[in-house]
């Protein structure tokens, strides 16, 4: 029997691992989702719907599987040709965006790899990426992986408006790139056209791209709408967008995204693509040119499904004692830790107490924001609650808060 030989117990050499893994931490959204499943707690933490896609979206799944053998084989590495042709039909009719598939669009393994191989190829070490904070966790560790320096703008509770001075004000010669995400995971804000047309602006006069992840691009209520980047005048040459169908169509496990950039940049884009992972699975890449064709009522009952989440989970942060900010996209609400200071000192001392007390648990803040947030001055006393959930299941978690509440 051969065995597998674990870390060597010599400590003779210190280097075993690449010194860039050393200052990535794990996300406590791990350690709060183990913890959650130890108590058997609900979790309205980790960003991922608990249903499955619509129906309509299963059977073009099935569909696909049933469509041509040779989706067994590697694909074309930018992309299968019908999804990017799909995605170019998608941007052209909802947003008057006018791509060409071989030239605009590279397919990616979800919007993570997009984010990172859009960094990968218009970045060097050094360069200074602005990013709003709070923001998606994974972001860090792209920025520490290739070595370039975050500038953060730190926006406002509970508004979360972003005055474009302030964007100004951080710009210097290494300013290479604006990091944008709206609708935002995880303060659920849409950024208003007037102020993205003014980053606009800015990008074109100042020569910086905007890469902007707009994941929960359909996920928007009460009259707000999404507007992508790159339909703003001059931003075919600036804007790098990254999505993907995890949020949009409920289908986080498909594992298929996409990068829209210029000529120049998606050639970039795809030397890195090459050698990361060479292009996602077929079938789904597939499946997903026929969903990018279902009706736009498709995305009415979406939204109209979301609305009744949000309501519940509304309904459950009042009952918590929260007087909450209404979300205007995404699938996330957003609040202080104020109303469950009893549980705990900090956000993460009152995940834990909700977990135990309540049998619900989340997502503390201080995962939103820079690893030395506090030494900088910077609360991380929020949470971050997920409704991206049966109604089921956000009705048992109201019953066990109620329960509580009664004791
Ligand atoms: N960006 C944001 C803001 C996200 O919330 C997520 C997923 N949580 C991603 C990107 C990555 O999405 P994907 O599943 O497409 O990799």
């Amino acid at each position: 029997m051969f065995a597998y030989n674990e870390t060597p117990s010599s400590s003779v050499r210190l280097n075993l691992v690449a010194q860039r893994t050393h200052a990535i931490q794990q996300s406590a959204i791990c350690e709060m989702t183990r913890l959650s499943e130890a108590k058997q707690a609900i979790n309205l933490g980790e960003g991922l719907p608990d249903f499955a896609p619509d129906a309509l979206i299963q059977a073009q799944v099935m569909e696909a599987l049933q469509s041509d053998s040779l989706l067994h084989q590697q694909q074309n590495t930018w992309g299968r040709a019908s999804l990017r042709e799909a995605l170019a039909t998608w941007y052209g009719q909802r947003y008057q965006l006018t791509l060409d598939p071989d030239k605009h669009i590279t397919a990616t393994v979800g919007a993570s790899e997009g984010l990172y191989v859009a960094l990968a190829a218009v970045t060097n070490p050094g360069d200074e990426i602005i990013v709003l904070e709070p923001f998606f966790e994974s972001y860090k560790t792209i920025f520490h992986l290739l070595e370039v320096t975050p500038v953060y703008i730190t926006l406002p509770f509970p508004t979360f408006e972003l005055d474009v001075e302030q964007v100004k004000a951080v710009l210097t010669p290494r300013t290479k790139a604006l990091l944008l995400n709206t609708p935002n995971n995880p303060t659920g804000s849409v950024l208003s056209l007037e102020t993205l047309t003014a980053l606009a602006q800015l990008a074109q006069q100042h020569q910086f791209y905007i890469i902007s992840d707009e994941v929960y691009s359909e996920l928007t209520y009460d009259g707000h709408a999404h507007t992508p980047m790159a339909t703003l005048e001059g931003m075919d040459s600036w804007a790098i967008t990254t999505s993907s169908v995890s949020k949009n169509y409920s289908a986080t496990g498909w594992r298929v995204g996409w990068v829209i950039a210029n000529a120049t940049v998606t050639d970039a884009i795809r030397k890195v693509h090459d050698v990361t992972t060479a292009g996602t699975n077929g079938y789904f890449q597939e499946a997903t040119a026929r969903v990018l064709a279902l009706p736009p009522s498709y995305y009415d009952g979406l939204r109209a499904d979301y609305h009744h989440r949000r309501d519940a989970m509304e309904a459950l942060l009042r009952a918590l004692g929260f007087n909450p900010i209404r979300p205007q996209g995404a699938y996330y609400f957003w609040t202080d830790t104020e109303p469950l200071r009893h549980l705990g000192h900090d956000d993460l001392s009152v995940v834990k107490g909700l977990i135990e007390q309540y049998g619900i648990s989340n997502v503390p803040g201080r995962c939103f924001f820079r690893a030395n947030a506090a030494e900088a001055g910077v609360s991380t006393h929020y949470l971050r609650w997920c409704f991206a959930k049966k109604l089921s299941t956000l009705h048992t978690a109201m019953d066990w808060v109620q329960a509580s509440n009664g004791k």
